[in-house]
């Protein structure tokens, strides 16, 4: 508590009493409150008009019961979930995650998160997010699509170009969201581009969308180390996780020059010295959706699998969380630092604990929070929104260029802005300020609403 500002501390007790039980939530509300204090200093009015009390209350949280058979002719009913956070900026938009842990608490902390997050991007897009408590491993492509089906039959009628635009994440891709496009123009006999991104290249979706989460990442690294007049050339670097995002870190890492020694899933990780085999990886976890020790038992040579103590046990210079919320505590941090870590940029939301970001600062590692380093995945759904109202489609190239140059000035602005207020250096201070105060000043323009 001692890190809050005295006037934002009754706002985050609110929080807590109103929220029980909501751990994630009061995790990244504290987070971004122990940020503001600079903020209020300068600018009492943001307290005055109880903008700040007014972001932690979501406008609309919708929670709904997903029935659906699966293969054995058995009913099996899931939670699903859409909280609309924010729309001060733009039409709610934020990824749906399908995970077994999904429940309220995490879908608002991820919603949460992504209103400063598509406010640093400087982009018209409010924050949201969604999902439900559903398992696509294991399952059939039939039950998989099944579920979306039933799943877009409550949702869509909260979805709009203009209203909420829902993407990927954990658990959801391209597949999911085919079957989910599919299901609300069935629905509504629309043809509604603008309604999910996150689409297939040849129906409606955008160039490097795919990619955008894990190089964006990567952009953002190499912004870091351009500041200190470095490049990623012969660095050893760990991600975490082997999804869409840590698969498209991994490979951009590779064409820059550094070298990937190992990655994870939730079953344990590999460890390669040569560098991973990316047309491997993708094979064994985008094609096949196998385990991660498949990979080891494909690769051969000095390449191996554990699932004995942790993927942040692996000496590298550049660490990159890219898996899940709080995979990397305080122990795992002080390996890291012990074995040389340099930079730690968060690929996935909030997977640094606030023990580990704290091992991070009082050592002098670099650490960049999630909301800044994977803005790329959203800034390009962003682009991908804008393609779909122009009825354009834009090139690799072009689109990759667009994405590094918002990374650029995302990184830029966070630096700027914890320079202004006192804090030089501090990617979380200059993200959080930077992030609030776009949405905030919206907040005040549009009035008591
Ligand atoms: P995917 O489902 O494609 O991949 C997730 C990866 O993380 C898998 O390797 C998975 O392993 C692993 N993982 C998931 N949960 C756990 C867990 N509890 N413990 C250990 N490992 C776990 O998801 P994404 O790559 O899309 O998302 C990863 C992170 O990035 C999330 O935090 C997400 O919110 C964030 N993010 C994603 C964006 C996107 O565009 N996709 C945009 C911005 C942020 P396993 O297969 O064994 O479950």
């Amino acid at each position: 508590m001692d890190q809050l500002h005295e006037k934002l501390r009754d706002i985050y007790e609110e929080v807590v009493r109103r929220n029980n039980g909501e751990t994630e939530f009061h995790q990244a509300v504290f987070e971004v409150l122990a940020s503001l204090g600079p903020v209020v200093d300068k600018h009492p009015e943001y307290v005055d008009s109880e903008v700040i009390r007014r972001l932690c209350e979501p406008e609309r949280q919708i929670i709904f019961r997903v029935p659906w058979v699966d293969d054995r002719g058995t009913v099996q009913i899931n939670r699903g979930f859409r909280v609309e956070f924010n729309s001060a900026l733009g039409p709610f938009k934020g990824g749906l995650r399908f995970h077994p842990s999904v429940n309220l608490g995490i879908v608002k902390f991820l919603g949460f998160e992504q209103i400063f997050k598509n406010s640093l991007t400087g982009m018209p897009i409010g924050g949201g997010k969604g999902g439900a408590d559903f398992d696509p491993k294991g399952r059939s492509d039939n039950e998989v699509m099944r579920f979306c089906q039933s799943f877009m039959t409550e949702l869509y009628r909260h979805l709009g170009e203009h209203t909420d635009v829902p993407a990927g994440d954990i658990g959801v891709g391209s597949r999911e969201i085919g079957y989910m496009f599919g299901q609300y123009k069935r629905i509504t006999n629309r043809w509604e581009a603008g309604v999910l991104t996150g689409k297939g290249i040849t129906w409606g979706g955008s160039q490097v969308r795919t990619e955008a989460t894990g190089y964006g990442t990567v952009f953002f690294v190499n912004e870091i180390l351009k500041h200190a007049k470095d490049t990623f050339e012969g660095k050893r670097a760990v991600v975490s996780g082997s999804g869409n995002v840590a698969i498209y870190a991994i490979e951009k890492i590779h064409e820059l020059g550094g070298t990937v020694v190992a990655c994870s899933d939730s079953s344990g990780y590999v460890v390669d010295e040569k560098g991973i085999d990316l047309d491997l990886l993708k094979e064994v976890k985008e094609i096949r959706r196998a385990r991660i020790v498949e990979y080891a038992e494909k690769r051969g040579g000095p390449a191996y699998f554990t699932d004995d103590g942790s993927v942040w046990n692996v000496p590298c210079e550049i660490a990159l969380p890219c898996a899940t919320q709080n995979e990397l505590n305080g122990d795992e941090a002080r390996a890291l630092i012990r074995n040389g870590v340099r930079i730690v940029a968060e690929g996935a939301n909030m997977p640094c604990s606030p023990t580990a970001i704290k091992a991070f600062n009082e050592a002098g590692v670099v650490f960049a929070p999630g909301k800044a380093v994977n803005a790329g995945g959203v800034a390009t759904s962003a682009l991908e929104m804008q393609q779909n109202a122009s009825r354009d489609s834009w090139t690799f190239a072009e689109t990759e260029a667009r994405l590094e140059q918002i990374m650029r000035r995302i990184h830029n602005r966070c630096l700027e802005t914890a320079e202004e207020y006192g804090q030089p250096g501090s990617y979380v201070a200059g993200a959080n300020i930077a992030g609030f105060i776009r949405v905030a000043d919206a907040m005040l323009a549009l009035g008591l609403v």
